[in-house]
């Protein structure tokens, strides 16, 4: 099991490490520092936006307080950076429960193929069922068969059910059948895994649509969490993807994967700064313990720590 400290090992290398050489030698923070900062930003992908925003923050506060010596800026940085993140106000995994007259708990995920959707799927059937819950998987990425299979490994290596159709089956007839199995079943959670096309938005919008109608007809107030998965190894095409998501459905959570081994870490803070929208998950490696609930506290820890 990785660490966040672990995971987070190379995007601390590239924003932290850098830095650090960045001051080296100078005692207060001035234009050249300031300029140093926003690239070192800009190259850990924390998005041009996001950065030019931090960094005029911290002018701010040299104006202000007319001298900031360069010890001074790591802490100030990552208290800048601590804002910036959209804090997660949901329990931990541990704490997690459903009551009785809110079963099933429904997760639809989304996202495009090849970010980790179904790994991220799995690991929060196991890590919810080694919490004493009973889970439901319903595979209504209908479109490739190998989403299809790849769930179903999960299921099996986890031991927990998947629901699934016939190829080309409706999406929405899927999570039908996966809802009223749970429901009848008393499960405790049901996460949906969807079609990760990006055609057009409006097919996109409404397939979502479709799916999260049918859903609350089974279990009315569901959806409770629309999971979006993004690939934070990506950099700015996960910010690509979190603004064509947001813009077709309501994303209620995000979750970004394969923050271990790449240095572009820095989409985190990009992200849930541009997007308002919390972080809940963080994926730090392919196991099935590899998935941490998002804490900003621990998340800016982890990089200057
Ligand atoms: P999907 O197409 O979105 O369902 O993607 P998959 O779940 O099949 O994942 C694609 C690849 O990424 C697989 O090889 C996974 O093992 C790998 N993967 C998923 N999440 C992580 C992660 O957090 N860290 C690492 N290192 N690999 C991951």
């Amino acid at each position: 099991k990785e660490t966040l400290d672990q995971g987070l090992e190379k995007t601390k290398e590239n924003i932290f490490s850098r830095l650090t050489r960045a001051v080296a030698g100078k005692s207060s923070v001035d234009d050249d520092v300031l300029d140093q900062l926003e690239e070192i930003l800009v190259t850990s992908d924390v998005g041009v936006d996001t950065t030019l925003k931090i960094i005029e923050r911290i002018e701010k506060r040299v104006a202000r307080d007319k001298y900031v010596g360069t010890d001074e800026l790591t802490r100030i940085l990552r208290e800048e950076i601590a804002e910036l993140l959209t804090e997660n106000n949901s329990a931990d995994m541990a704490e997690f429960t459903v009551p009785d007259s809110q079963k099933p708990y429904v997760i639809m995920v989304v996202g495009v193929n090849g970010v980790g959707k179904t790994t991220t799927i799995g690991k929060l059937a196991y890590q919810f069922k080694q919490n004493g819950l009973s889970v439901y998987l319903g595979a209504a990425d209908t479109f490739r068969a190998a989403a299809v299979e790849q769930l179903d490994i999960w299921g099996k290596r986890v031991g927990v059910p998947v629901i699934k159709q016939k190829m080309g089956a409706d999406p929405a007839s899927v999570a039908f059948d996966t809802l009223s199995s749970a429901k009848a079943n008393g499960a405790d959670v049901v996460i949906i895994d969807t079609a990760g096309r990006l055609h057009n938005k409006v097919n996109l919008m409404n397939e979502l649509t479709k799916i999260k109608n049918v859903m609350s007809k089974v279990v009315p107030g569901t959806p409770n969490e629309v999971l979006l998965v993004l690939d934070g190894s990506t950099g700015q095409n996960a910010f690509e993807q979190a603004k064509q998501f947001t813009a077709a459905t309501e994303v209620t959570a995000l979750a970004i994967t394969k923050l271990d081994g790449t240095a572009k870490g820095g989409v985190v803070i990009g992200i849930s700064d541009q997007f308002k929208i919390p972080v809940k998950y963080i994926g730090l490696g392919e196991g099935m313990e590899d998935l941490q609930v998002f804490r900003r506290k621990e998340f800016v820890d982890s990089l200057f720590g």
